[in-house]
C-alpha cells in the first residue's frame, strides 16, 4: 500500500497588530511586513482600530504602506480594553449581542477602513474572546471571520451565523522565540512537523491552515502590552497605561535574523500552498443557490430515519426548515407545494430555547399551516422562531423540523422528538467555545458563560461546511 500524497495546505501568514501603548511596535509591523514582501510572501495583518489611528496621529504613512502590500483583517477596537467582545455578549442573545458590538466597534472598523484605504476582508478573533454574534455581524456585513471557534470533525472552514468563519488551527509560537537562537531552531523544528502533520488530516470541503507569525510587539518586548495592564478585567485609564519592556537594541539582529529565517523556510517549503485572506475568501465563499426537489426528498429521507435536527454537505438546518415548508406548502396564491428546485433560503437560529414539544403526531394539514407561519415569522424577523403554533400548541422548532419531513414524505400525521433543539454538533461546537474563552488572562475569572453558550448551540441551526466555489460549480 501507497502512503497517499498529501495535497498542498491552504495557508495564511498571520499577525495580530495591537499593542496601543509602545510606539516601537510600529516599526517591528513595518520592517515584518518589509521583508515579507522581499522573499516574496504574501502575509494577512490583523489590526487593531486604535492602532490605526496611532498611525493616523504619528504620521506613520511608512508603516501603513508597507502593511497595505498584504492582506488587512480587523482585530477590534480595543482588543484587551473591557468590554472585551465576549463580555459585550454574556447577557444578550445573538441579535442583542450583534448590536452592542457594533455599537461598540463601528466608528473603529470605519476609521481603519478610511486609514488604510481599503476594505477590511474581516474580523480576527482577539485573544480567547468570542462570541456568535461577532460571527452574526461579519454574516450581516458580509465580511469573513478568523480564528473562529466553529469546525466540524473534517472541515475547518464552515459557515456559522451567515459568517464564512476560519477555525483556529495552525502552527506558530514563535513571538517570545525570535530573540533566541536556540529557542526559535525548536519552535521552527516544532512547526515545520505541525505542517507535516496537518497536511496528513482527513480534509473535507474548505480548509486552511494558520501560520501564525507572530504578535511584532511581542518579538521585541519582553512581556505582552496587555498581560501589563488589563488582566482579570483590570481596566486602568489610558493615562496609567504601562508599557512592556523592550528587548534592549543590540538583541534586534537576532530578532529580524530569526524573522528572515522563518520567511525562508515559508518560502522554499511546498506543503504550503501560502495565500492571502482575501484569496481564500474568494476561494470559499459560495453556497448552492438552489435545491432540487431529489435532494430535498434524500434529506427527508435523513431527517425522518435519525429524528434529528441536522445539516447536509450544502444547507444548514434552518435553510432545509425553510425549504420543508415550502415543499410541504398548501399552495395559498400558487405559492408552496413541491417544486423542482427551492432557491437557499436566508435564515439565522432562534434567539430563545424551543421549548420541549409532546410526544404526540399532528394531522398533516395542521403541520402544513404552520409551515407557512414558519415562513411567514422567519421573513419578518430574519430568525427562525424557537416554536411554532401547531394545532394551538406551541411546538419546539426542531420537533417541527423533524414532522414536517415525514409529511414531505407523505405522511397524513406526524410528530418529533420532544428535545430535538438542534444540531448534535452544537454540543462540540459549545465545549470547544466554553473550554477556551475562560483561559485568556485578559477576562475575568469566572465568566458565566452559559447564556452566551446556549445562543452558540442555536445558532448551530446556521452551520454548515464550506467548499471551494469550484467545488459547487459556480
Ligand atoms: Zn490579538
Amino acid at each position: 500500500m501507497t502512503a497517499p500524497v498529501p495535497r498542498p495546505l491552504p495557508a495564511l501568514l498571520c499577525f495580530d497588530v495591537e499593542d496601543l501603548i509602545s510606539p516601537e511596535s510600529d516599526d517591528a509591523a513595518m520592517w515584518m511586513a518589509q521583508m515579507l514582501t522581499e522573499y516574496g510572501l504574501t502575509g494577512t495583518f490583523m489590526v487593531v482600530g486604535e492602532k490605526a489611528r496611532l498611525w493616523e496621529r504619528r504620521g506613520r504613512r511608512d508603516v501603513i504602506e508597507a502593511l497595505k502590500r498584504h492582506h488587512l483583517g480587523y482585530h477590534s477596537t480595543w482588543h484587551s480594553v473591557h468590554p472585551t467582545t465576549t463580555e459585550h455578549c454574556l447577557d444578550k442573545d445573538f441579535a442583542q449581542g450583534i448590536e452592542a458590538i457594533w455599537a461598540w466597534d463601528r466608528e473603529g472598523w470605519q476609521d481603519t477602513e478610511r486609514i488604510l484605504g481599503r476594505p477590511l476582508l474581516g474580523w480576527a478573533r482577539t485573544g480567547a474572546s468570542w462570541a456568535p454574534s461577532i460571527q452574526g455581524l461579519m454574516g450581516r456585513m458580509g465580511r469573513a471571520y478568523a480564528y473562529s471557534r466553529v469546525r466540524l470533525p473534517e472541515t475547518s472552514v464552515c459557515w456559522y451565523g451567515g459568517c464564512l468563519g476560519f477555525y483556529d488551527d495552525g502552527v506558530g509560537g514563535f513571538d517570545d522565540a525570535f530573540v533566541d537562537d536556540a529557542l526559535f531552531s525548536q519552535r521552527l523544528a516544532k512547526a515545520k512537523q505541525g505542517v507535516d502533520e496537518r497536511t496528513r488530516w482527513p480534509r473535507r470541503g474548505a480548509h486552511w491552515t494558520d501560520v501564525f507569525m507572530c504578535h511584532p510587539t511581542r518579538a521585541i518586548h519582553t512581556s505582552f502590552w496587555d498581560g501589563m495592564n488589563f488582566v482579570e478585567g483590570a481596566n486602568p485609564p489610558r493615562s496609567q497605561w504601562k508599557p512592556a519592556v523592550l528587548h534592549p537594541a543590540e538583541k534586534l539582529p537576532t530578532i529580524q535574523g530569526n524573522f528572515r529565517r522563518l520567511c525562508t523556510w515559508l518560502r522554499d517549503q511546498t506543503e504550503l500552498e501560502i495565500v492571502g485572506w482575501g484569496e481564500l475568501i474568494r476561494r470559499y465563499d459560495g453556497q448552492r443557490p438552489h435545491a432540487t426537489h431529489a435532494e430535498l426528498l434524500a434529506a427527508a429521507r435523513r431527517i425522518v430515519d435519525e429524528r434529528r435536527v441536522l445539516f447536509t454537505d450544502h444547507f444548514t438546518a434552518a435553510e432545509l426548515l425553510l425549504m420543508l415548508c415550502k415543499a410541504v406548502g398548501v399552495g395559498v396564491g400558487g405559492q408552496g407545494g413541491p417544486a423542482a428546485t427551492y432557491a437557499r433560503p436566508t435564515a439565522l437560529g432562534p434567539l430563545s430555547m424551543p421549548p420541549r414539544s409532546s410526544e404526540r403526531t399532528w394531522p398533516a394539514a395542521e403541520l402544513r399551516s404552520a409551515a407557512q407561519r414558519v415562513i411567514e415569522d422567519t421573513a419578518r424577523t430574519g430568525y427562525l422562531p424557537a416554536s411554532e403554533s401547531v394545532g394551538g400548541e406551541a411546538v419546539g422548532i426542531g420537533t417541527v423540523f423533524v414532522a414536517l419531513a415525514q409529511v414531505l414524505l407523505g405522511a397524513d400525521s406526524a410528530g418529533g422528538p420532544s428535545d430535538a433543539f438542534y444540531p448534535a454538533e452544537a454540543e462540540a461546537v459549545a465545549l470547544d467555545a466554553g473550554t477556551d474563552i475562560p483561559k485568556w488572562i485578559i477576562h475575568p475569572k469566572n465568566m458565566d458563560l452559559s447564556k452566551l453558550l446556549e445562543q452558540t448551540r442555536l445558532q448551530c441551526w446556521t452551520l454548515k461546511p464550506a467548499w471551494t466555489c469550484e467545488d459547487l460549480g459556480i
